[in-house]
């Protein structure tokens, strides 16, 4: 198994032609089949990226990144890779504006490719947390020039699970009333969980059962540590967010928020996917070609989502029987 590197990534796709037949490998494993009709018989056009579909009723004319956001970026291919490559590499996140510079892009596809991207990187599913979860919840967001230090409007508030020695999970949440924080809880924390820890906040009184007990810790009282009962693994987790935040993007609006705590997450969670790089593209190449126009409404994706999860799952089981050397 070869893990990317920047070398190899450059040998491997220097020019349009190698990236795409990379894309090819992976979007058809089976070779090429017509987007409109479903059709396997097709014949490639002598001297361009493009295959005819042999179905009399069809005849359809398409290239790999048909019906994908790579066609409609009009972006060159060697960019994309390079963008996966370096969001996938920064430990730290990458900014639209460092892209912008180092892809030589205009800031607006900088900003495009920045989303699209974290987003796939995000999509992984995530498993409840077990063991011992600390549970905590933050607000994040700048002061706008003009309004007082108390001005909220650009702040929200962040809930965040962190199970010990295990993954963290953050979400943007309307408020830090029980009925919010509960809910967060039942999303992202097993129900046979050992211990819930938490600061003394009212809205996370009775948040334990039986199969779970529930402590806190009296911030109020300057308790912070009482024998294994604390908050700081999840507080060290936001220290590091608003670090980031404030470091990397300078002002996050809080409309992309809930975006950029995806991609924290899956920094921060570390999982070490040897098949990033590949795994970023497929779902690249599965996902809508959602324009930029309307990636700033930012509707709700979710069932769209789950079901392009499902394809991507069942073309990486192909891949693999394959024996597709991921890179
Ligand atoms: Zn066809």
């Amino acid at each position: 198994m070869e893990e990317m590197n920047l070398v190899r990534l450059i040998e491997r796709f220097q020019s349009e032609d190698k990236c795409r037949a990379y894309l090819e490998a992976l979007r058809w494993p089976d070779g090429p089949v017509c987007p409109r009709c479903e059709g396997t018989s097709v014949s490639k056009l002598a001297d361009r990226h493009q295959y005819e579909c042999n179905a009399r009723s069809c005849r359809y004319q398409f290239s790999v990144t048909a019906g994908t956001l790579f066609h409609d970026s009009h972006l060159p291919l060697w960019k994309w890779f390079l963008a996966i490559y370096l969001m996938g590499e920064s430990k730290k996140g990458i900014s639209a504006k460092q892209l912008q510079r180092m892809l030589h892009v205009s800031y607006k596809t900088a900003w495009y490719l920045a989303h699209r991207i974290r987003d796939a990187m995000g999509d992984d599913e995530q498993p409840l947390l077990r063991g011992i979860v600390e549970v905590d919840e933050t607000l994040i967001g700048g002061h706008r020039k003009g309004y007082g230090a108390n001005y909220r409007g650009n702040k929200a508030t962040v809930a965040g699970a962190i199970q010990r020695g295990g993954e963290i999970r953050l979400r943007l949440v309307p408020n830090a009333r029980k009925g919010t924080l509960e809910g967060f809880i039942r999303a992202n924390v097993a129900d046979e969980a050992e211990a819930i820890f938490t600061d003394e906040l009212r809205s996370y009184d009775g948040v334990g059962d039986a199969n779970t007990r529930h402590e806190t810790v009296q911030h109020s009282t300057e308790e912070w540590v009482r024998g294994s009962v604390h908050t700081n693994t999840v507080e060290s987790a936001w220290s590091l967010l608003k670090r980031s935040v404030v470091g990397t993007y300078h002002q996050i609006s809080v409309k992309h928020l809930d975006a950029y705590l995806g991609e924290f997450e899956f920094r921060f969670n570390g999982r070490e996917n040897p098949y990033l790089f590949r795994d970023t593209l497929l779902v690249l190449l599965h996902g809508d070609s959602l324009p930029y126009a309307k990636l700033i409404e930012k509707p709700d994706l979710d069932a769209e989502r789950r079901k392009r999860d499902l394809e991507i799952k069942r073309t990486k089981k192909m891949l693999e029987r394959r024996g597709l050397k991921p890179c």
